[in-house]
C-alpha cells in the first residue's frame, strides 16, 4: 500500500439533518454514514479532509459537480436522475418513505393526504414524489426539524420522509406522533462520488465489500439501529 504521506485525501460533504445517519453531536459531525465512510477510508488508505463540509441536502450534488467536495454521505437515495450527475457506490442501506402524523390524526395512508398540507425536506425523494401529486399542498424545508415542528404546531397535517429518520424522531422524545400505513417506496442509499474519479468509486465499493464481509458494517449498524428499520 501507499505510505501515509501518499494517502489520497478526499473532501467529504454531509447533510447533518438526517439522524441517525448524519447529525451534529457535541459540535461534531457523527452518525451511521459518518462511521461507515470513516471505516471505508481506513480500509482503503484514504484520508478524509478535515473538516467534513456540512451543507443542505440540496447543495450536495452541486458541490460534487463543482469539485467543492469529492464524496457525499447523506442517506442519499440512488435515483436515475441523480446518476446523471454523480456516481453512486453500491447500495449500503435499504430504506423507504413513510407518513408521520399526530397520534390523533385520521390520516391512515397516502390516499388520505389529498387536500392536506404535508411538510417535506427540500429536494429529497419525498419532495420529488409528492410534488407529482396535484392534490397535496407541500411545505418545503431545508432542515427536517423544521418540517417536524410544522407538524407539531399544526401548520402541516403530515410529514413524509425516510422511515428510519421518522422512527428516530419518534424515539427521541416525540411520542405524540406515529407512522401510519405501509412504506410508500423502497429506496437504496448510496455514497455519492464525483464522476471525475472512477478509481475513488472503485475503492469505496471495495472498502464497503470488505466491511460487509468482515463484520464491521454489522457492528456499525448495531451502534445506530436496535432492530431493522
Ligand atoms: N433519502 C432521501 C433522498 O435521498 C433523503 C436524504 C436526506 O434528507 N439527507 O432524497
Amino acid at each position: 500500500g501507499k505510505s501515509a504521506s501518499q494517502q489520497e485525501v478526499i473532501k467529504l460533504g454531509a447533510d447533518v439533518t438526517f439522524p441517525p445517519f448524519e447529525m451534529m453531536k457535541d459540535g461534531k459531525v457523527t452518525g451511521f454514514d459518518i462511521d461507515l465512510i470513516k471505516a471505508i477510508a481506513a480500509q482503503e488508505n484514504l484520508k478524509i479532509a478535515d473538516p467534513i463540509q456540512t451543507m443542505d441536502f440540496q447543495g450536495l450534488i452541486p458541490a460534487i459537480q463543482t469539485g467543492t467536495i469529492d464524496v457525499a454521505v447523506a442517506g442519499m437515495t440512488i435515483t436515475s436522475a441523480r446518476e446523471q450527475q454523480v456516481n453512486f457506490s453500491k447500495p449500503y442501506y435499504h430504506s423507504g418513505l413513510s407518513i408521520l402524523v399526530k397520534n390523533d390524526s385520521t390520516i391512515k395512508g397516502l390516499a388520505d393526504l389529498k387536500g392536506k398540507t404535508v411538510a417535506v425536506k427540500l429536494g429529497t425523494t419525498a419532495d420529488i414524489m409528492l410534488s407529482k401529486d396535484q392534490g397535496i399542498k407541500i411545505k418545503r424545508f431545508n432542515n427536517i426539524d423544521d418540517a417536524y415542528n410544522e407538524l407539531q404546531n399544526g401548520g402541516a397535517q403530515a410529514v413524509v420522509f425516510d422511515n428510519p429518520v421518522n422512527l428516530n424522531y419518534i424515539n427521541t422524545g416525540h411520542s405524540n406522533v406515529k407512522v401510519v400505513g405501509s412504506l410508500l417506496t423502497g429506496e437504496d442509499y448510496g455514497i455519492a462520488v464525483t464522476k471525475q474519479n472512477s478509481q475513488l468509486l472503485q475503492k469505496i465499493n471495495d472498502g464497503l465489500d470488505k466491511l460487509i464481509a468482515n463484520g464491521q458494517y454489522e457492528k456499525i449498524y448495531r451502534d445506530y439501529f436496535k432492530s431493522d428499520n
